[in-house]
C-alpha cells in the first residue's frame, strides 16, 4: 500500500471511529422515560414518569423510592378511609379537643381554608356530613329530604373549626372535613419536589388523571395533554394541548358518580344547596401547581360558567357543559380568557372563550 492510500485509510478509519463515538454519545444521552405505577395510591391509579438521559435510567431507583414513600406518608395522614389518619382522628374528636397535626396536614388545612374564601365558598372541605349523607343515599337508594340536607349542612362549617400552632380543634363534635378535593393536588406537588431534589429534570406525576408536568417531554419538546370526552370512555380524547411546566387537574361528573333511583349524581357537592352539582360535565384547570389546579377544578364544577370569568390570574380552565341539543355530542366547551396564552398552539375548534363581563 502506498503512503497516500494508507493515509486515506487512516482518515476513513478515524472518521468511522468519530461517527461511532458521536453515535455512542447520542445514544447515551438520548432521553428515555422511566415509568413506575405504584398500586392503589389514594384509592386511584398513579403513574410516575422520570425523563432522563439513557445512561442515568438505572440510577432513578432512589428517586422513585423517595417519591413513593412521600405519597404513602401523605395518604396515611390525610385519607379519611384510614382510621388512624390525622383527618380521621380530627373527624372523630370531641368538641374543644386539640388535635395536633403534622406540618403537611396543617398546611393543607390552611390552604383549604384560604380556598374557601378565594372561591366564594364553592370549595369547602367542611361539607363532609353532606358527602356522607349522599353516600348513604347511594347505598340505601333513598333520596335525602330537604331537612336531612339542611341538618347535614348545619353540622359542619369553617366557623366550627379553629386552626393554630400546627393543631386543629372544633367547637362542635359534628364538624368534619374531607380532603378528597385537595390532597391529590398537594401530593402531586410534593412528589414533583422529591423528583427535582433527586436530580430528575423532567417528568410527569399523575394521580387519578390529575397531572403535573415539568421539564421536557421524552422528545425534548412540550408535554402533550389529552382532555377526555366526558361522554366517551377513558381513552377517548376530544382535545389535545401542549404545555411546558404546568399542572392540569380535572374534575368530572363521570368520575365516581352514583345513582339514587334512576337519577345519576356527581360526587361534587354544592355547599350552598347541599346537593350534588349539575350541568358541568368536566372542568380541566391549568395552573403552575397541582394544589391550585385541584382546588379550582372542584370549585368551578360548583360555580359553573360564571366561575370562568372570576378566575384569579395565573389559573385557566376548560369547561365542558352539558347542553341538550348542543352541537358537539351534548356539551359545549368554554375556556377562560387566558387559556390560549397558557397553552402552546391554538385552541381547538369548537372551544368558545368566556370573556369577563
Ligand atoms: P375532585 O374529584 O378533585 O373534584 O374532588 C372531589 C372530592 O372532593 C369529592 O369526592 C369529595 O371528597 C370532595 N368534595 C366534594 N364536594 C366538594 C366541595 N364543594 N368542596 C371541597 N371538596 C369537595
Ligand atoms: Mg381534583
Amino acid at each position: 500500500m502506498g503512503r497516500r492510500s494508507s493515509r486515506l485509510a487512516g482518515l476513513v478509519l478515524g472518521g468511522l471511529l468519530g461517527l461511532a463515538a458521536i453515535g455512542w454519545w447520542m445514544n447515551r444521552n438520548r432521553l428515555v422515560a422511566v415509568v413506575r405505577e405504584p398500586p392503589a395510591v389514594m384509592g386511584t391509579t398513579c403513574t410516575l414518569i422520570a425523563i432522563v438521559p439513557a445512561h442515568q435510567a438505572s440510577a432513578t431507583d432512589t428517586a422513585f423510592t423517595n417519591a413513593e414513600r412521600s405519597l404513602r406518608l401523605i395518604e396515611s395522614r390525610m385519607s379519611s378511609w384510614i382510621d388512624a389518619s390525622e383527618i380521621s382522628r380530627f373527624n372523630r374528636a370531641a368538641a374543644d379537643c386539640r388535635i395536633s397535626l403534622s406540618e403537611s396536614t396543617y398546611h393543607v388545612f390552611e390552604k383549604a381554608k384560604e380556598a374557601n374564601d378565594a372561591t366564594g365558598g364553592a370549595f369547602d372541605v367542611t361539607c363532609r356530613p353532606l358527602i356522607e349523607l349522599w353516600r348513604s343515599a347511594d347505598e340505601s337508594d333513598v333520596m335525602p329530604t330537604e331537612s336531612d340536607i339542611r341538618s347535614a349542612r348545619d353540622r359542619s362549617n369553617w366557623s366550627h373549626i379553629q386552626l393554630g400552632e400546627t393543631a386543629a380543634a372544633k367547637s362542635t363534635k359534628t364538624a368534619r372535613v374531607d380532603l378528597g378535593g385537595i390532597a391529590k393536588g398537594y401530593a402531586i406537588d410534593q412528589v414533583v419536589e422529591v423528583f427535582k431534589a433527586n436530580g430528575i429534570e423532567s417528568g410527569l406525576v399523575d394521580i387519578g388523571g390529575d397531572q403535573r408536568f415539568w421539564g421536557t417531554s421524552v422528545e425534548g419538546r412540550q408535554h402533550e395533554v389529552a382532555i377526555r370526552n366526558p361522554l366517551g370512555d377513558e381513552e377517548s380524547a376530544i382535545f389535545e394541548f401542549r404545555v411546558w411546566d404546568c399542572a392540569v387537574c380535572t374534575s368530572g361528573d363521570y368520575a365516581r358518580s352514583f345513582e339514587v333511583g334512576d337519577q345519576r349524581f356527581s360526587h361534587i357537592i354544592d355547599p350552598q344547596t347541599g346537593r350534588p352539582v349539575v350541568g358541568v360535565a368536566s372542568v380541566t384547570v391549568f395552573a403552575s401547581d397541582a394544589l391550585t389546579a385541584d382546588i379550582w377544578a372542584t370549585a368551578l364544577s360548583v360555580k359553573g360558567t360564571q366561575g370562568l370569568k372570576e378566575l384569579p390570574k395565573g389559573i385557566d380552565a376548560l369547561m365542558l357543559v352539558r347542553r341538550k341539543g348542543a352541537a358537539s355530542a351534548g356539551f359545549e366547551a368554554l375556556a377562560s380568557s387566558g387559556l390560549a396564552d397558557r397553552i402552546i398552539g391554538p385552541l381547538p375548534d369548537g372551544v368558545e372563550v368566556s370573556k369577563p363581563d
